[in-house]
Parts: C-alpha cells; sequence; structure tokens
C-alpha cells in the first residue's frame, strides 16, 4: 500500500472540520483509515486527536505562539512586525500560515515525514534548535498544509475528532463492522494509547486484540462507579451482596510498581504524577516488595501529628508543581489510601471477583504510615449502609462507595458494580455535574476586566456539547483575577465545533472547550434556554442547574470524562417529588426558533424565562 500524502491528510482534516455529526465524522474517517498502511497508522490516528502520543508519554514540543510567528516570517519572507500586525487581525497563526505563504514548487511529503518532524521537536529545548526544525519542515509544506501543521504544533487542531470516535472508525476501517468493537475498546482500555492499538491492530490483526493483557507501565483507563440517591437503592443494586467504604476526596491514582527502581503513577484521565509525588514513590518502593504490581488508590493530604485528612484544596497545590516540590512534600504530607489490586507478581487480577481482589490486595502490601488499605466493610442490611454513611460525613469523607462482592474490575466502565453515596443536604441531586467551559460574559462590578459568569456544557451522546448554566457563583476574588489569564489561550473568534447554545445565551466570548469545573447545584430543573438533554424531557425545553456553584476545577479529567446528557437526565429524574409541568406552560416558554443575534435584553428576558419556569416547581 502506497503511503499517504500530507495533502492527502489535510483534505481529510478539512472535510472532518465542516462535518459536525459524530457518526458522519466516524465514516468519513473510517474511509481514509481503510486505505491506510500498517507503517503510517499510527501517525494518522495520533495526528487526527491533535496529538503525537498519548499524554502519559509526556512528549513535550516546547512551541509557542512567539515562535511560530518567529518561523513565518522567516519563511514567508516578512519582518516580524508585519507577522504579528497581521496575526493580530487573523487571529490564528494556520490560517495567517495559509494567507501569507506561497505555493511551493517541492515534491510532495508523506504524512510520516511531517510527523517526524514534528516529534524531532521534542528532542532539544533550545528556541534556535526549534526554529531551524519548523522552518526546514515549512519548505516543503503547502500554504494549507502549513496550516494544519501550525495547528497540530499549538494543539489547537479542533477538527472534533476523539479517542471513541477514533477507535469506532479504526474498527469498521479493518473489521469491516463495529462487531467487535468492545475487543478494541478494550484493548485501548487497558493501555491507554489509540496509536498502538491501531498500530497492532492493522499489523497483527484482530487475534493480537484480543490477546492484550494489563501491563506494568501502561495506564489502564479506570472503573468509575455511578451515583445513586439512598441507601436502599445501593442494596438493591448490589443484591445485598457489597462491602462499603469511605469516598475519600482526593487524587485518584493508579501505582504502577514495575520494580523496586521503576514506578510509575498515573492520574485519572492517564496523565502522570509520578514527579509531582516522589514521596508517594518512596513510600510505595518501601511497602510493595513483589513485582511487578498495578494498585489503585486515593491520594489524600494527611495530617499525621494530629491524624487528621487535610482539605483538598491543600492536595491540590501539590499537583502540576514543577518546582519545590521537595519542600511542598514536607509542608503537605500525603497518604495513599489503597482501594484496589490490579496485577500481583505478573497475574492479571481484573477479571477475578471483588472479594478475591481484596484477599490478594491484604497480602500484597506492608503496612507503612504512608500507604493504608482502605477499610472495606461488608454489610448485610441498609441500617449498617446508614451508620457508616453517617460515620464517612462526620470523618470529613465525601461519603460512601459501596462494591458489588462478586463485581470484576471492568476498566473505563461506570456503574458495573460499583456505585457512590454522596450527600450534600442542600441538595436534591446525587452527585455533582463536571461542566466544560465553552464560553464568558464580561464581569461587571468587582468582576469588571475580568469575566462575570462562564458558559458551561455538558456533552450528548452525538458528542455535541449543550448548555446547562450559566456560572457566576463560587468563582472567588482570586480566582477573578487570574481566569483572563487562564482561559486566554482558549479564546475563540467565533463558536467551537459541536456546540449547541441558544441565542439567548450566546456568550460575549467563546472558549474552545478544555477547561472542566466540578459545579454543584441544588437541583436540575427544566430550562427554556439551556440545550442540555432538549426536547427529551418534554418538548422544547431542555434541562438547567438551579444555583449553579462552582465546587473546583477538575483538571484531573478532560472534556471526553465530563458528565453525559444521559447522566444528567438520570440526575434529573432521581430527584425527590418531580412536579408535573403543564405543558401550555412550557409552550409558552419555548424557544422562538429564529436565529437572532444576541443582545443584553434577551439575556435579561432569558433569565426571567427561567425564573418563571422554576417557579412551577
Ligand atoms: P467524583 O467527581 O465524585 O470524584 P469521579 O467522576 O472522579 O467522581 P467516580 O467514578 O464518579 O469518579 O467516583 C469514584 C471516584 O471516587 C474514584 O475515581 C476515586 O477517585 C474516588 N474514590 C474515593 N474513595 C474510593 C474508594 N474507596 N473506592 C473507589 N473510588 C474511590
Amino acid at each position: 500500500m502506497k503511503e499517504h500524502n500530507f495533502k492527502d491528510f489535510v483534505l481529510l482534516l478539512e472535510q472532518l472540520e465542516k462535518e459536525s455529526g459524530r457518526i458522519a465524522m466516524r465514516e468519513i474517517l473510517a474511509r481514509f483509515l481503510k486505505e491506510c498502511s500498517d507503517l503510517e497508522i499510527e501517525a494518522v490516528v495520533y495526528l487526527t486527536l491533535g496529538k503525537v502520543a498519548p499524554d502519559y508519554k509526556e512528549i513535550i514540543l516546547g512551541v509557542s505562539n512567539a515562535l511560530c510567528l518567529k518561523v513565518l516570517a522567516r519563511v514567508a519572507g516578512y519582518s516580524e512586525r508585519t507577522i504579528k500586525a497581521r496575526f493580530n487581525e487573523v487571529g490564528d497563526i494556520g490560517e495567517l500560515a495559509h494567507q501569507v505563504l506561497k505555493p511551493r514548487d517541492t515534491p510532495p511529503v508523506t504524512i510520516n515525514w511531517v510527523f517526524e518532524q514534528i516529534i524531532k521537536l521534542s528532542k532539544d529545548t533550545k528556541i534556535e534548535y526549534k526554529l531551524d526544525v519548523m522552518a526546514a519542515t515549512l519548505v516543503k509544506l503547502q500554504p494549507i498544509e502549513a496550516k494544519y501543521y501550525f495547528r497540530i504544533l499549538l494543539e489547537q487542531l479542533r477538527v472534533g475528532v476523539q479517542e471513541p470516535t477514533v477507535l469506532e472508525a479504526l474498527t469498521l476501517a479493518k473489521l469491516g463492522s463495529l462487531d467487535e468493537l468492545d475487543q478494541v475498546r478494550r484493548a485501548y482500555h487497558l493501555c491507554g494509547d489509540v496509536g498502538y492499538v491501531a498500530k497492532v491492530l492493522y499489523s497483527k490483526g484482530l487475534s493480537a486484540i484480543k490477546e492484550f493483557k494489563v501491563s506494568c507501565g501502561l495506564p489502564i483507563v479506570p472503573m468509575l462507579a455511578k451515583p445513586l440517591k439512598s441507601s436502599e437503592e445501593l442494596f438493591e443494586k448490589t443484591e445485598g451482596q457489597l462491602v462499603v467504604e469511605y469516598k475519600y476526596d482526593g487524587l485518584r491514582v493508579q501505582a504502577h510498581i514495575c520494580d523496586s527502581d521503576h514506578i510509575e503513577l498515573f492520574s485519572r484521565n492517564l496523565g502522570r504524577y509520578t514527579e509531582q509525588f516522589p514521596d508517594l514513590v518512596e513510600y510505595l518502593r518501601e511497602s510493595v516488595q513483589v513485582f511487578p504490581c498495578i494498585l489503585e488508590g486515593e491520594i489524600i493530604a494527611y495530617d499525621f501529628e494530629t491524624d487528621e485528612i487535610l482539605p483538598f484544596q491543600l492536595l491540590v497545590r501539590r499537583r502540576g508543581r514543577k518546582y519545590d516540590i521537595e519542600e511542598m512534600s514536607k509542608e503537605i504530607p500525603v497518604a495513599l489510601m489503597v482501594f484496589d489490586i490490579l496485577l500481583y507478581q505478573s497475574k492479571e487480577l481484573i477479571d477475578l471477583p471483588f472479594e478475591e481482589r481484596r484477599a490478594i490486595l491484604l497480602k500484597a502490601l506492608k503496612p507503612h504510615p504512608h500507604v493504608k488499605i482502605i477499610n472495606s466493610e461488608k454489610v448485610t442490611n441498609v441500617e449498617q449502609i446508614e451508620i457508616i454513611f453517617q460515620k464517612a460525613i462526620q470523618d470529613g469523607t465525601e461519603g460512601l462507595i459501596g462494591k458489588h462482592i462478586k463485581s470484576r474490575y471492568v476498566p473505563g466502565k461506570r456503574g458495573i458494580g460499583w456505585f457512590k453515596l454522596k450527600r450534600d443536604y442542600q441538595s436534591h441531586l446525587a452527585d455533582t455535574i463536571d461542566c466544560v467551559v465553552i464560553g464568558a460574559y464580561h464581569g461587571t462590578g468587582r468582576r469588571a476586566g475580568s469575566y462575570g459568569s462562564l458558559l458551561c456544557a455538558i456533552k450528548s451522546a452525538d458528542g455535541v456539547y449543550r448548555t446547562v448554566c450559566k456560572l457566576g457563583s463560587g468563582i472567588t476574588d482570586e480566582m477573578v483575577d487570574t481566569l483572563p489569564q487562564m482561559l486566554e489561550p482558549l479564546k475563540l473568534n467565533k463558536p467551537p465545533k459541536n456546540v449547541n447554545v441558544s441565542s439567548e445565551m450566546e456568550p460575549d466570548i467563546w472558549f474552545e472547550p478544555k477547561i472542566v469545573l466540578e459545579v454543584e447545584a441544588a437541583e436540575i430543573t427544566l430550562s427554556p434556554i439551556h440545550t442540555a438533554a432538549f426536547g427529551k424531557i418534554h418538548p422544547n425545553v431542555g434541562l438547567a442547574l438551579r444555583f449553579p456553584r462552582l465546587k473546583r476545577f477538575r483538571d484531573d479529567k478532560s472534556p471526553e470524562d465530563i458528565t453525559t446528557e444521559d447522566e444528567l437526565i438520570e440526575l434529573y429524574r432521581q430527584q425527590p417529588q418531580q412536579k408535573v409541568v403543564r405543558s401550555a406552560d412550557i409552550q409558552a416558554l419555548m424557544f422562538s426558533g429564529r436565529k437572532r443575534t444576541v443582545r443584553k435584553k434577551e439575556r435579561k428576558v432569558a433569565d426571567e424565562k427561567q425564573k418563571t419556569l422554576d417557579s412551577f416547581f
């Protein structure tokens, strides 16, 4: 099979960019992947996702806007000043490159060649080196190719394709149908690397995909818990065969102890924590003496003198830190509360029932003050759950995780055997909502010059971000000062791809959906102005969060992990005492359906509509 030119790939990206339906994108991508060889599939997959490798490989290109403008000026033959001025007008380096570069009379380059040139950028941190590599690449690219080259370098590809779509497209392309999709997904869940899965599928076929195993050093996509509203429900869902454990409020970590010199810590989102928690690496080295071994647990900040859990806000000061790590580990000591074991002495444990994994876990760890096994209590009735739940709250945890004692560890799945009971006394909701920020409104008063509120969205099954609240509450004065700087790189001059926002809610500024926030709310209500679950509960209305309040930033989650539309609908239905809303009332409040430009007055009207609808409840 002939290798594809980068130009063919760019045409694919252009096609994907114009398409918004997830299924249509999958078909377009599958048609292209079908023509790819096993030698180029890895590069194609990563580049389609706008990456060069999975996040945990930490391949840092170290390319900034300033560097791109410099190289563009050099290759296009303009002064840096002129290029900067043009950039201020155009606002997008890819688009600018397309405009200022001239068509070239050079032979076409392949996808693999461009991919290698991009990877080369990670080999040296010196600016001059990067400038030379980028210039040497750019002189071989046509203007349209340069547009996407820059977007990839700056992680601004935004064609809207994510891992689940790539996995489906790969399966369709290589196996002709989606019948074996679960096998391909499973392989991805066991290594967190879609490029690697693609390479194995293409070079060795389905039989090799079926043989994927847990392996030390490759993160497993974590199993998740489903929120429930009551102890009765927990008892029922687990058929009365359960243990309950405290739900510690910390950072989830997967510890891979490959041998005493090779220990890796992975985050919930398959990033790396290893360098951020060297103290924990040391504690694990002391307490685990049989290799290889994979443990899962929650890192918490802990005061060993008073024997108390410290607030999550302190713990997050250690996350993402590049400097002063040693001092910080003394200032904010941590403990790992281990709740599962997935590999032990090379034996894969994920398919064993929970109770057997637990027995192995108890044997695997040497007692250590900083590495503790979570208490797991077997219960036989609802009252027992209630008592332990009250104690969990008193002890300062978030609530309980209930686990079916026969449940397997199912990577990447929510609600197969694991359930969570959290209590927020003021809320009718079983869980907080994870949203992504897609826009913001200018602030006034104390917030003048910054953002007054943020437009937040959840995600529907077709990959569209749908709004669920305008969030102002819970944003502290300190955040008000830092928000503009934090959101600056994500600013867009038009709505991002794949968002559905009513005209009444159009924000003053749009952002690429990247920042994930955990939001608490009093309840979920019907909404005439938000588009989440639009038309799914009642015709012409969506769902919105009532009294939303920022709980925290979730930089351990990506937009892939936010609350889905189906989960939101389920939380809505779990609420007690749903009143029957008359259709006529809703009709009176529904969208006009016309596309209008946004005006301040409209927003006011929209807020009024929401208040009226809330008053029905
Ligand atoms: P949340 O936002 O509520 O922390 P999440 O979306 O990160 O949840 P869930 O699957 O909904 O993940 O809840 C399970 C999370 O609870 C785990 O990811 C883990 O970080 C944490 N946790 C705390 N204690 C336990 C425990 N004993 N067993 C399993 N998970 C636990």
